[in-house]
């Protein structure tokens, strides 16, 4: 995956910058494919998921934005059953609607509903 050149040029990045962003954008369809290939080891999801927003948060500094977790879609990661078009509505909100029965989120909804 390369980086969006309007968006490249818009953030005024260098090309080493824009060759970073392209490594991560790789990293990022690689956790995705390792989540997949993933059957029933929910903690082994689960930490996939942590290292995807690790790299997110990367990939905002390179970009040259906020390191704000509100921006993940997290929602789109393979295995997640949160719904996505709700979720697409709420991005960069405090709030996310969370199916109890998601292999990477699920657990939340039992932390905050205690
Ligand atoms: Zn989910």
């Amino acid at each position: 995956m390369t980086a969006n050149p309007k968006m490249v040029e818009r953030q005024n990045l260098d090309k080493e910058t824009v060759k970073q962003i392209n490594k991560l954008h790789d990293f990022d369809l690689e956790i995705r494919e390792a989540m997949d290939s993933i059957c029933d080891f929910n903690d082994a999801i689960r930490d996939l998921a942590v290292q995807w927003n690790l790299n997110q948060f990367a990939l905002q500094i390179l970009w040259g934005f906020a390191c704000d977790a509100r921006r993940h879609e997290d929602f789109t990661l393979p295995k997640c059953s949160c719904p996505y078009f709700d979720n697409m509505e709420l991005l960069g909100t405090d709030m996310r609607y969370v199916n109890g029965d998601c292999i990477i989120h699920g657990f939340k909804q039992k932390v905050f509903s205690a």
